[in-house]
């Protein structure tokens, strides 16, 4: 096993070492050839001879070699492991690389996105790539050891399931059991999270992969994101606020990310759409996005529902949300819709929307009162929610939550221009999966199987 990363070295002066990693590049001065070695932690200097003659670069090897402190003028101020060097003793090749098809030692901006995402397993071979790996790996960690110490449980929820409204088209997929059925998969566990406060769970989260079969833009990751997915019984809508608040705090602090004010500002829905013309917006000056500050703000206080094309009503955020305690007799009594107000609350950070969550109708009868002003017949709302309103009649507790997007303030806190930098493996703006050609077609015994006939 591989027991010290590269910038490891620099603790091992005068000590012999074994590495494994790849060839970053070399540098062959005939007798004396230089390499430097890269694993994910860096890159350091090794110089040899004879032996490194035939690497290439993105060669795997192990060697074994005593690490000695370089001349004062021969240090390299650039790298972590600047002030050393190895003097290998042993060297061996673990696998030769064919020619690679993209350079992994620029910051790869300089790519077409297509082949970084043909070649993803070498794209991330890339600092910059690694970086956002390690950043994200760190961030989600930092979120669990806050959630767990404020008492939440972690618990999954299906993937293959039933539709729940987010304003998307549903992924879907059929069923072979039943065929004609299909599952959707989640657009988000909204369903399952509230379910799991019927349950008693009291505080939940998950960090939850979704699925939304929106149009492919250009900034965008298509298809699926994560989201950090939280509910909370027992609160009101500044609780689960200020925990978030407190939450995006901590972490943030911890990664030395600057935060332009604390607490964050609150403006209605009103006030930000007169003041900055959007209810996103961004709030940092030119100095605060050189040093990369991150700019919160709340947004709060957003009509419940709005009008559809052919005159009747849709809601703005949420169908799950509870009004504004003081519209609750209007939704009751389907009055004066059009100014019903939604305890619907936005997190918006540089100017992009990075979640939303609201107060919930914790009684059958105020969930069943938006369906209908939307308009669904009562067949329609029984047969897609009758388990929600039915759930929420078997003593429901109040309660609430939101889902910051977890994709999105990564790309916020690294700077990066698109989602797709801070995502492992995502799809082309085209939805095509990253490496393997998804979507693609299915055999024709597939197909029968499943009752299926491409039209
Ligand atoms: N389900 C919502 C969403 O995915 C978030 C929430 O209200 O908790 O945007």
């Amino acid at each position: 096993m591989k027991n010290l990363f590269v910038e490891q070295t620099i603790n091992k002066i005068d000590e012999t070492v074994e590495l494994y990693g790849w060839v970053d590049s070399k540098r062959d001065h005939k007798k004396i050839v230089f390499i430097d070695l890269r694993d994910r932690t860096g890159t350091v200097q090794v110089v040899g001879g004879e032996e490194f003659k035939a690497l290439s670069e993105e060669d795997v090897i192990w060697l074994k070699g005593l690490v000695k402190k370089r001349p004062e003028k021969l240090v390299n101020p650039k790298i972590k492991t600047g002030a050393v060097e190895i003097e290998v003793k042993e060297m061996r090749v673990l696998n030769k690389t064919n020619p690679i098809p993209l350079p992994v030692n620029t910051d790869g901006y300089e790519i077409d996105e297509e082949v970084r995402l043909r070649y993803r397993y070498l794209d991330i071979r890339r600092p910059r790539m690694y970086k956002n790996l390690a950043l994200r790996s760190k961030f989600i960690d930092l979120i669990r050891q806050y959630l767990f110490s404020k008492e939440f449980l972690e618990i999954e929820t299906p993937i293959l399931s039933e539709t729940t409204p987010e304003g998307a088209r549903d992924f879907i997929v059929p069923s072979r059991l039943q065929p004609g059925k299909f599952y959707a998969l989640p657009q988000s566990p909204q369903q399952y999270k509230q379910l799991l406060m019927v349950g008693g769970v009291e505080r939940y989260f998950q960090i939850a992969r979704c699925f939304r079969d929106e149009d492919p833009r250009a900034d965008r990751a298509y298809g699926e994101f994560t989201q950090l997915d939280l509910e909370m019984s027992f609160v009101e809508r500044e609780d689960v606020m200020n925990l978030i608040e407190g939450m995006i705090i901590d972490i943030y602090e911890k990664l030395k990310a600057p935060i332009k004010q604390k607490p964050f500002p609150v403006f209605t829905y009103n006030e930000a759409i007169k003041k900055y013309g959007a209810d996103k917006f961004d709030l940092r000056s030119g100095e605060d996005k050189k040093n990369g500050t991150q700019a919160f703000a709340w947004v709060i206080d957003f009509p419940f529902f709005e009008k559809t094309v052919d005159g009747g009503w849709t809601f703005t955020h949420n169908p799950f949300s509870a009004p504004l305690p003081e519209f609750m007799d209007d939704l009751l009594n389907k009055k004066n819709i059009s100014s019903i107000l939604t305890s619907q609350y936005d997190l918006v950070c540089n100017g992009y929307e990075v979640g939303g969550g609201s107060i919930r109708n914790h009684t059958p009868k105020g969930l069943k009162s938006v369906f209908e002003i939307m308009g669904l017949t009562p067949d329609e709302i029984d047969l897609k929610f009758g388990h929600m309103i039915e759930a929420l009649g078997y003593g429901a507790p109040p309660h609430g939550g939101i889902a910051p997007g977890i994709d999105r303030l990564l790309t916020c806190i690294t700077g990066e221009k698109n989602l797709r930098e801070v995502i492992p493996m995502p799809m082309t703006s085209g939805g095509r999966t990253a490496i393997m050609k998804a979507p693609s077609a299915v055999k024709e015994e597939k197909l029968k199987e499943l009752g299926i006939k491409i039209r």
